[in-house]
């Protein structure tokens, strides 16, 4: 209190418990107390007294994370960056946004439709900048822009002893050294406390198109993602749904799609790529196929996709998240989704597939009762099951969610020789291991 105020920190019961975990099955801690910086000052003040006394520091977005990155596993405090939140300046001229870690993308999005601007980084969820940037988070618009990687130009970071850093720059690309900037997007809160950005805008897409195609198989819907984008189209999104997922969503939503493997894609090529689509989607033999250009007819089309999740958390009321994140080459795709779907089957565990199907990226989203060790076993047992799978065949544990507490095991296993300089990039920016500890680098 005495580093931040009274209005600065809290030891309240129920913040503290709000800061004890996320929506996965990941086993809570509340930390000792929570603290609310509103300045990059305030935070390397908290940084620099916390390392004096070695005192666990976890940075905290909006708390999105599904492997259990914000649980503070060794006490200490839990730093929310949440009143860190003002878009500082917005550069239609160049491009770009300059913000602090706590805007939530669509409040970024909101300040920039302003300007027919976007951020196209989603994740799903309505997270921080700070922390998809600490993930390196990714998601339905990949196939087009990229990742946090790909978009965050400069970062302004606090590290553990309070000294503050500016990696990257404000230019559209630099030569000038070790690419720190780099290093920090996706450091999951271990290395350093992100205190700005400078993003990259993108043109707000001029002639969107939602298309729906169902296929005969998981294979013909893959092979199809990869050749619309061959192609040359200008695929803003392109998701996978397999049949078991679409009949579990008209089950919950009472709805008749086509109970089919399906691409859910997004264009920005207005009719003209509708024609395209349509004959590209024709070679892998398509079974249906519907496409909008309206606004909300765009939205209806995509439901399916948005409900996917959903479904199977509606019928396992009071569970959590469990949700794997395998990605592979663009070619093994088709057999990854099968085998997957076939390893959940044979364990009897209900799953939704969900694939961004141009990225090689597939999640099997499971409900799991975290006081029943049984269950978190099977789901755990599946999930390694699939990440072997993945690494025999070229492919990585996360290609978006990170390692947090649940991938540690992964990591080790995928680049056990990266293993020691992981570690000596640790210790070289948190010599006291105060930061996030536990998590991405065993402690
Ligand atoms: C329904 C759902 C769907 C999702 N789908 C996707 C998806 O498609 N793609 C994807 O990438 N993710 C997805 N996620 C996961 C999640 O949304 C992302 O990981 C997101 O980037 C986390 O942001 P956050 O602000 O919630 O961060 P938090 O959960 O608060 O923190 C995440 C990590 O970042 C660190 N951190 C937070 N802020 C900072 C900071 N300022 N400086 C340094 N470290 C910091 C934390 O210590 C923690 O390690 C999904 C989540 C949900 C609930």
């Amino acid at each position: 209190m005495a580093l931040l105020g009274e209005e600065g920190v809290s030891t309240g019961e129920t913040v503290l418990d709000l800061h004890a975990g996320d929506l996965s099955y990941h086993p809570r801690r509340v930390p000792d107390a929570v603290a609310f910086p509103t300045t990059t000052e305030e935070v390397a003040r908290v940084l620099a007294w916390a390392n004096e006394r070695r005192v666990p520091v976890v940075p905290f977005g909006a708390g999105t994370s599904l492997e259990g990155h914000v649980i503070p596993v060794a006490g200490g405090i839990s730093l929310d960056l949440a009143r860190m939140n003002r878009v500082l300046e917005l550069l239609p001229n160049d491009l770009q946004a300059i913000v602090q870690p706590g805007v939530l993308r669509s409040e970024l999005n909101a300040a920039a439709a302003q300007h027919g601007l976007w951020f196209p980084v989603d994740p799903g969820a309505d997270a921080s900048l700070g922390g998809m940037a600490a993930t390196n988070a990714s998601g339905t618009t990949t196939v087009r822009y990229g990742g946090m990687r790909a978009n965050v130009l400069a970062l302004e970071v606090a590290l553990a002893d309070g000294t503050v850093i500016r990696p990257g720059s404000r230019t559209v690309k630099t030569s000038a050294g070790y690419d720190l900037r780099s290093l920090f997007v996706g450091s999951e809160g271990t290395l350093g406390v992100i205190t700005e950005l400078t993003l990259r805008l993108h043109g707000l897409p001029e002639r969107p198109v939602a298309i729906r195609a169902a296929f005969p198989n998981v294979g013909a819907a893959c092979r199809t993602a990869v050749s619309l984008v061959g192609a040359g189209l200008t695929v803003t999104r392109c998701e996978l749904l397999d049949e078991a997922t679409l009949r579990a969503v008209n089950a919950y939503k009472e709805t008749s799609y086509p109970e089919a493997a399906s691409l859910f894609v997004e264009l920005d090529g207005g009719e003209d790529e509708i024609a395209s689509t349509r004959e590209v989607c024709g070679w892998e033999g398509v079974v249906s196929f519907e496409a909008e250009t309206a606004a909300e007819a765009r939205t209806r089309l995509w439901e399916a996709r948005h409900h996917a999740v959903f479904a199977v958390a509606a019928g396992a009321p009071g569970k959590r998240w469990f949700a794997t994140d395998a990605c592979v080459p663009l070619s093994v795709l088709p057999d990854a989704v099968e085998h997957g779907r076939a390893r959940a089957d044979a364990r009897g565990i209900p799953a939704a597939i969900v694939a961004h199907a141009a990225d090689g990226n597939f999640h099997l989203a499971l409900m799991v009762d975290p006081d029943d060790a049984g269950e978190v076993a099977e789901a755990q047992e599946l999930h390694a099951e699939l990440v072997e799978w993945a690494l025999e065949r070229g492919g990585t544990s996360t290609g978006e969610h990170g390692v947090g507490l649940g991938k540690l095991g992964y990591l080790e296993r995928e680049h056990g020789d990266l293993l020691p300089y992981l570690g000596a990039i640790k210790a070289a920016f948190d010599r006291n291991g105060i930061l996030n500890p536990g998590k991405v680098v065993r402690g």
